[in-house]
């Protein structure tokens, strides 16, 4: 997926909710070809979208396997999982998935369709060579609402850390002002009424093949050789709306 394809998927406007990604054929990608052929199902898909670099990029980061389980195993099954809800009918056709992540109560609606969300942000959120420092607007809104970069790190690091169980660490801007935040399970920004600008997914699932228990270590590789700040920057600028979607 090109980026500017992402940015559909993922970015946020004036609504605070990012836009595109429907839950139907016809305006969400292709249906896998495994799809059933079935006349409902096959109107209502939902399709896991491809890693924006090959599973070994990351390396030695995050391994092959590590990458190829998260993206192939544990967010495939939130595709499957949403896709077996709608042909159910427990979710409604033709929704995009953030209405759907808006709308639904707790429960499995929810948790599945926030995780597809969660998952396609995240690969996003990474780059082989990334990592380092951002520049622009970025770098000053970040000195101007944490006091310095090493402040962001030290507070995106321990917020991420300190998730109890599974969930994700996050740097979002509301009104105007960055802050770190964590949420639980698949939990997010927007029913926060935040806008996601970047996430760093700490499930053990995430970090498990290549770093086991040490999620401390998974998320500072993360932060400094992993992070994609030219995305994170990009979000921003369209959260403040200064960039189109
Ligand atoms: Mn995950």
């Amino acid at each position: 997926m090109d980026r500017r394809a992402f940015l559909i998927v993922t970015s946020v406007g004036a609504t605070g909710l990012a836009t595109g990604f429907t839950a139907c054929k016809g305006t969400g990608p292709d249906p896998a070809p495994s799809q059933p052929k079935g006349k409902e199902k096959k109107e209502m898909s939902v399709t896991l979208p491809p890693l924006p670099y090959d599973a070994s990029a990351l390396e030695p980061h995050l391994s092959r396997e590590n990458i190829e389980l998260h993206h192939g195993k544990h967010h495939n099954a939130y595709v499957v999982n949403l896709n077996n809800l709608i042909a159910e009918g427990k979710v409604e056709r033709d929704k995009p998935l953030e209405q759907i992540i808006m709308a639904a109560p707790e429960g499995p609606v929810f948790n599945n369709a926030a995780q597809i969300w969660n998952h396609t942000f995240y690969w996003r959120c990474m780059k082989p060579g990334g990592g380092g420092a951002p520049g622009g607007e970025l770098a000053m809104a970040i000195d101007r609402d944490f006091g310095s970069f090493a402040k962001f790190k030290e507070a995106f690091v321990s917020a991420s850390v300190s998730q109890f169980g599974s969930g994700w660490g996050w740097l979002v801007v509301k009104d105007g002002k960055l802050s770190i935040t964590k949420t639980s399970n698949a939990d997010l920004p927007m029913k926060h009424g935040a806008t996601a600008l970047l996430t760093c997914d700490v499930w053990e699932h995430a970090y498990y093949p290549t770093y086991k228990n040490l999620r401390q270590k998974y998320i500072e590789v993360f932060f400094d050789h992993l992070a994609d700040w030219n995305f994170a920057a990009q979000n921003l600028a369209i959260a403040l709306g200064k960039r189109k979607a």
